[in-house]
């Protein structure tokens, strides 16, 4: 028996609503009519390609190097309806193997080739730039994001919610960098007065030093703020063994590669006798190296980033494959803007498999060049309710950029 949707609301109990709202399902308004009819003619006009450099107030150094100021390529999507979709590269050469030049010869290409295209078909798009993803996902994360903006404002909806998502708050992290222990602990206190709560700590360079430093950590602040640790590849499956015995002791939420990133025997290895939870980071990029640290059961958590799984569509696959498999996901970031940080807090507030956030690229950038986007406030972040990304970048300073 057919129901129209009137006769099903009353039937559900909701006849105020059927009376309330007209329309019936499947017929759009001729305003949204009007829209759908556009957005099928919608092509790609042109893209602006920018370098996009920031310099970092101090020094930030892991265990696989150190980096003064974020080196990445800003890009804009033109419509032929006038419509604008943002993006930002933010490689990191020691994980992605990108540089800002790679980047911007890499989005010279795919300006060629998606030129004319139509720019709401992501899908296509994601298939187009499927053989740069291996070497290129930083900029590949760019243009994916951009999509996603231009598909939002099109529905006229935040990409978390067309997504079906509806986490606009959450928790992050803000993260400490290698330093002296002294150092370190002073960087704690003022990101914890300056209202963050969890704590990320980079370590991984010495098992005896790092457990001295969590020890001089947890000595400062007590043991009312989370701290989960990062160890950026840099210990050898025995090393990471006995450090992670030593930490127990600290309450840890988790630690963040502590071996090489190709050594998933040797993760697994980790796993099975360290009392602290384990996440893939560098091991982990695409949906199928989730399959692999799946399979393998090499970790407890993995970590998306936009910058590696080259994107929002693929860090959605990751996350889906992830709850398949029973693991929880957190979202992480390099040192980008606020511009790919707001792209990155979509896919949290879009997928409930997503637990953790370390979205803190833009702590200890010199400036803010960004208008609107992802706001955070004593560690919450929120999105923005607008159309697409909901985030753009200061005119002014689009106007001093150098364009390629
Ligand atoms: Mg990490």
């Amino acid at each position: 028996m057919a129901f129209s949707r009137k006769q099903f609301l009353k039937a559900l109990g909701l006849g105020a609503l059927a009376s309330a709202v007209p329309v019936k399902w499947g017929v759009a308004s001729p305003k949204m009519e009007e829209a759908r009819t556009g957005a099928k003619r919608m092509k790609i006009r042109d893209v602006d390609i920018y370098y996009f450099g920031i310099k970092l107030n101090e020094p930030f150094t892991i265990a696989i190097g150190t980096v003064t100021s974020t080196n990445g390529v800003l890009i804009r999507i033109h419509t032929d309806s006038g419509i604008v979709g943002i993006g930002e590269s933010c490689p990191f050469q020691p994980i992605t193997g990108e540089t800002q030049q790679t980047n911007i010869a890499v989005a010279q290409n795919l300006r060629d080739m998606l030129t004319g295209k139509d720019p709401l078909a992501v899908e296509s798009a994601n298939r187009l730039f499927s053989p740069f993803l291996h070497s290129n996902p930083a900029i590949l994360a760019a243009f994916d994001m951009a999509f996603y903006d231009i598909l939002g404002k099109v529905a006229g909806l935040p990409v978390f919610r067309l997504l079906g998502g509806d986490k606009m708050t959450f928790e992050t992290d803000v993260t400490t960098g290698i330093d002296t222990p002294e150092n370190m602990v002073k960087n704690v206190k003022a990101h914890i007065a300056s209202g963050f709560r969890t704590q990320k700590i980079k370590l991984g360079k010495d098992p005896d030093h790092d457990v001295a430093i969590l020890q001089a950590i947890r000595d400062a602040i007590g043991y009312d703020y989370p701290i989960r640790i990062d160890a950026n590849q840099g210990y050898t499956v025995p090393q990471a063994i006995y450090a992670l015995k030593h930490m127990e002791k600290f309450q840890i939420q988790f630690c963040e590669q502590p071996v090489v990133a190709s050594d998933i025997i040797g993760m697994k290895q980790v796993r099975e006798e360290s009392p602290i939870p384990i996440m893939g980071d560098e091991a982990l990029f695409t949906p199928a190296d989730a399959i692999e640290l799946a399979r393998a059961e090499a970790c407890d958590y993995f970590n998306i980033k936009l910058m590696k799984a080259g994107g929002i569509t693929n860090s959605l696959k990751i996350s889906l494959i992830a709850e398949a498999a029973d693991i929880r996901c957190m979202v992480g970031c390099m040192n980008e803007t606020r511009i790919a940080l707001t792209a990155a807090a979509h896919v949290h507030g879009a997928q409930r498999n997503i637990i953790y956030a370390d979205l803190d690229g833009y702590v200890g950038h010199t400036v803010d060049p960004v208008v609107d986007g992802m706001t955070v406030q004593n560690g919450i972040v929120t999105i923005p309710e607008k159309p697409g990304l909901g985030v753009d970048i200061d005119p002014a300073y689009l106007k001093m950029l150098r364009k390629a």
